[in-house]
């Protein structure tokens, strides 16, 4: 069912999204829109496997089968990972000899796929650019963030766009048109 490429199944503001791993393993996202102290000081007691998929798949009632295995089914401890995002366009005025790269930097949320991307080329560019300027460390801190912060601003747009249409009301209508329009 999860197949070689993504599954997601998105309905009433929650869903499923899965895919393959390194390992012949399943990697399966449960995702609930829930208090942002929902994790740590939440209903369910994660530390109890058994406990925490029996009220996740009560949040899931009705909901296929197929799909609820991959809660039932799913081997070993479930972890709660609330999501969070720094602002679109978040920046700082420059701190003499102190810098941010990664999501340090521009924290968002996982729904652009680009959070590890950015973290990799964040640390080239910072390299790159202390090499430029070496007698000088805040001409190199400062043209880095510029840079950073041009990249990272779209993307967290991105990313925010995609987490919303992925839980609202009508989904998964806003990703099939998303995914729709790729192919024009
Ligand atoms: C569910 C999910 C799915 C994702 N999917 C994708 C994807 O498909 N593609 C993609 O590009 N990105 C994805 N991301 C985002 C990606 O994981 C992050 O953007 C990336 O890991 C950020 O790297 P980082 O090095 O900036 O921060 P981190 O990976 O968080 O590394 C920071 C490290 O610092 C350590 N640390 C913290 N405080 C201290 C301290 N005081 N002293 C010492 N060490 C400390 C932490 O333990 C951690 O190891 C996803 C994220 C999530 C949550």
């Amino acid at each position: 069912m999860v197949g070689s490429g993504m599954l997601f199944a998105l309905s009433d503001e929650k869903g499923f999204l899965a895919h393959r791993d390194t390992g012949a393993l399943l990697h399966i996202y449960v995702a609930l829109k829930t208090p942002a102290d929902w994790a740590s000081a939440g209903p369910i007691d994660f530390t109890d496997t058994a406990e925490a998929k029996a009220a996740l798949l009560a949040s899931f009632d009705g909901w296929d089968e197929t799909l609820r295995e991959l809660i039932a089914r799913a081997d070993g401890p479930l972890v709660a990972r609330p999501i969070h995002a720094l602002p679109i366009g978040h920046r700082w005025e420059r701190t003499p000899g102190v810098t941010l790269l990664g999501d340090a930097a521009h924290l968002m949320s996982p729904f652009a796929g680009e959070g590890a991307n950015l973290a990799m080329i964040d640390g080239t560019d910072l390299a790159a650019a202390i090499l430029a300027h070496a007698r000088d460390t805040e001409a190199a801190l400062a043209a880095y963030e510029k840079q950073m912060f041009t990249r990272a601003e779209p993307l967290a747009a991105e990313s925010a766009a995609n987490l919303e249409i992925c839980f609202r009301a009508d989904a998964p209508q806003g990703l099939v048109d998303l995914f729709a329009g790729y192919r024009r």
